[in-house]
């Protein structure tokens, strides 16, 4: 019997090799200070800003580390995904660099802006109706026709392996943190983060965060199984909006994370507001759960370190905007 490579747990070696692959290709993102924040949570705050990652959030790791280990009869035949967010542009920009074609699927309904920017990094966009069309069905069709490689936004063992390189970083630069936060959607980049965590900084303690109305990573660790919920419409935080974790991200956090916590809207417009005003940033709502969650959770962290992973930063400026209003 042969083993699909998609069902291949990734490794903390994985990690550290995806991030000797994607050196010169991804930013070495910044780690940011506040002494504001320390001041509001007790304790010290370091922010590693993938926001200002390439393509806008630290999805452009997975997508290359996965493209750049396509042998060459894969290159040439293309890559495929299904996204109406943050993958679709990193999928988008890996494929170029690695000059290979790319065809993203995206709802009909998706931002027009997001369509146009997907398609000036280069790859071809097909639209499906949400409501009356599976894209996973179609992706496999596709994928059958075209010969083209999919390759989905978390479960996958080379994406949850170049996700984690974000986490390395800061654990290698700023050492003896005692606990550090992640944003959580299908959970391949707390997957990831918690294997490099395992290489550099074993003693460091890890905390999913999601949405309070997407909380399905939550419920499965309480269940011991991964729980899935209807699609959660009502969250400003799009980029975790998924309806379950996989098997391959589920077994990694329910072995290795401390748990996962949630953030509520408000919670996650307060953090913005705060990055822009106070740390001169643009976070999207994805992008501030970590942040929120380590404020508002409940957990006792003050005397302590604290890494928290600032995931994105691509959000529509007229929703910005309507974010920052009082
Ligand atoms: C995709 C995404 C997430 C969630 O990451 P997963 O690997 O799906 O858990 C969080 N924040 C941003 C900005 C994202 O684009």
């Amino acid at each position: 019997m042969t083993t699909l490579l998609s069902q291949l747990q990734p490794s903390a070696q994985d990690v550290l090799e995806a991030a000797h692959r994607l050196k010169g290709m991804a930013h070495r993102t910044p780690v940011l200070r506040s002494s504001t924040a320390d001041a509001m949570l007790g304790a010290q705050l370091f922010f590693k800003c993938e926001n200002l990652q390439r393509t806008g959030a630290f999805k452009f790791r997975g997508a290359f580390n996965a493209l750049a280990q396509l042998d060459d009869a894969q290159r040439e035949r293309g890559v495929l995904t299904f996204s109406a967010g943050n993958h679709a542009q990193a999928v988008a920009l890996a494929a170029r660099l690695l000059d290979m074609p790319a065809l993203i699927l995206m709802p009909e309904n998706a931002p027009a802006s997001k369509m146009a920017a997907t398609r000036q990094y280069g790859a071809q966009v097909a639209t499906y109706d949400p409501v009356t069309e599976d894209r996973e069905a179609i992706c496999l069709r596709l994928a059958r026709e075209r010969g083209m490689t999919l390759v989905p936004p978390s479960e996958h063992p080379h994406v949850i392996a170049g996700q984690g390189t974000a986490a390395l970083e800061l654990l290698e630069e700023v050492p003896r943190l005692d606990y550090l936060f992640v944003s959580v959607g299908g959970g391949g980049q707390l997957a990831g983060s918690l294997l490099a965590a395992k290489a550099v900084a074993p003693l460091c303690r890890l905390y999913g965060v999601e949405p309070e109305a997407g909380n399905d990573g939550q419920q499965s660790l309480k269940a011991g199984h991964i729980v899935r919920i209807p699609f959660p419409r009502s969250t400003i935080a799009d980029g975790a909006q998924a309806q379950a974790l996989g098997p391959l991200t589920f077994d990694i956090i329910q072995r290795e994370a401390e748990g996962i916590v949630t953030a509520s809207d408000v919670q996650l417009m307060q953090a913005m507001r705060f990055f822009a005003e106070r740390m001169k940033i643009v976070v999207e709502p994805t992008g501030a759960l970590a942040f929120a969650g380590a404020q508002h959770a409940g957990l006792d962290i003050r005397g302590a370190r604290v890494g928290i992973i600032i995931s994105g930063g691509n959000v529509d400026l007229s929703r910005y905007a309507r974010f920052l209003a009082d």
